[in-house]
């Protein structure tokens, strides 16, 4: 299996965020990127470089306003007197039906849904470059390997069309089945991340070629808070094809493998061409983050299980997952899983 990365994905370096309104340090670190590359090499992984694929497949998921917004707004931010060396909101509208700010501090509060993922001088070309590792791996799939990883860092699976958040800006997981879908009649979107993938699930909640499946911790106390309930169905032409599996803080391997299940039993109904995974490995017991009980050993029956289970060509997308001794480990039994492979 190939892995994606490119070397411009490590310049981006939030500094921090706020936790209970205290700035601590942002655990979405560059250093993921070595950890993380280090567990796919293990699992046998061989590294490759993505094409620049220009901002085509990118502006099919996010809008004009926003892309503008996030390219430009770290050199508009440093040009105001005393500011801070990141962007980071201050102001929020209340309703987003308002007329579009022309500041760069309102475009902020609007385009960014939390304080968890400042823009800084180097955000942009990484979050582009993430995209493209994104693009990459889907096109190798489209080639016809049976499985690609694209160590996507920054993350996206919180970034909406025009909304950055949750340490997101670009949502990969949204472009990589867009690009599937020039090829394919559908897509399913497996999000196995630790939080709701809110930013997914909001691009194609109205749409009926890309079914959207989600585990994560229950929303009721935890992150995303807004989004990720099991009433959240889709909308219009999309109802029915949007499903989301809420689990209780703390949930094992056992349960975790139950609920999949259900995700497996919607995803084979809708019987779509290509899957795209999600993958979060924040829901390790040991993660920073600490929300879901997932074991090391947990991982590996868990990339066999979808792999087995579902039988699709598979676009493998990183999301979460934070500096923690076995984060590496734990990403290499999972590929090793998906490959039949016990690591
Ligand atoms: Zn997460």
């Amino acid at each position: 299996m190939k892995c994606v990365l490119s070397a411009r994905q490590t310049k981006h370096y939030p500094a921090s965020f706020l936790v209970n309104g205290e700035r601590q340090p942002n655990p979405e670190s560059p250093d993921r990127v070595d950890r993380l590359l280090e567990g796919a090499l293990a699992a046998g992984l061989e590294r490759t470089e993505p094409k620049d694929y220009g901002l085509a497949v990118i502006a099919r998921v996010h809008t004009p306003e926003y892309l503008a917004f996030l390219r430009n707004a770290y050199k508009r931010w440093s040009r105001i007197a005393g500011a801070a060396s990141e962007v980071t909101p201050n102001i929020h509208p209340t309703n987003r039906d308002c007329v579009y700010p022309a500041s760069v501090v309102a475009q902020a509060g609007y385009h960014m849904a939390d304080a968890s993922a400042p823009i800084g001088a180097d955000t942009w070309d990484s979050s582009v470059a993430s995209a493209w590792t994104a693009i990459h791996a889907s096109e190798i799939v489209m080639a016809g390997d049976p499985m690609a990883y694209a160590l996507t860092r920054p993350p996206g699976h919180h970034a909406g069309a025009d909304i950055a958040g949750g340490f997101c800006y670009l949502n990969n997981t949204a472009i990589a089945a867009e690009h599937l879908l020039q090829k394919c009649r559908s897509v399913a979107i497996l999000d196995i991340d630790l939080h709701h993938g809110n930013g997914t699930q909001s691009i194609f909640y109205h749409r009926a070629d890309v079914l959207t499946v989600s585990l994560h911790a229950d929303p009721v106390r935890f992150y995303p808070f807004f989004w990720g309930h099991a009433a959240e169905r889709g909308t219009a032409a999309g109802l029915g094809y949007n499903l989301n599996l809420p689990l209780p803080r703390g949930t094992g391997d056992q349960l975790f493998l139950k609920t999949l299940e259900e995700a497996f039993a919607r995803i084979e109904s809708f019987a779509p061409d290509a899957l795209v995974l999600a993958l979060g490995l924040d829901t390790y017991e040991g993660d920073p983050i600490a929300g879901l009980n997932i074991s090391s050993a947990g991982y590996g029956t868990i990339g066999h299980t979808i792999a087995s289970r579902l039988r699709l060509p598979t676009v493998i997308i990183q999301e979460g997952g934070y500096p923690c001794e076995e984060l590496a480990g734990n990403l290499t039994r999972f590929l090793a899983g998906m490959q039949g492979r016990v690591a």
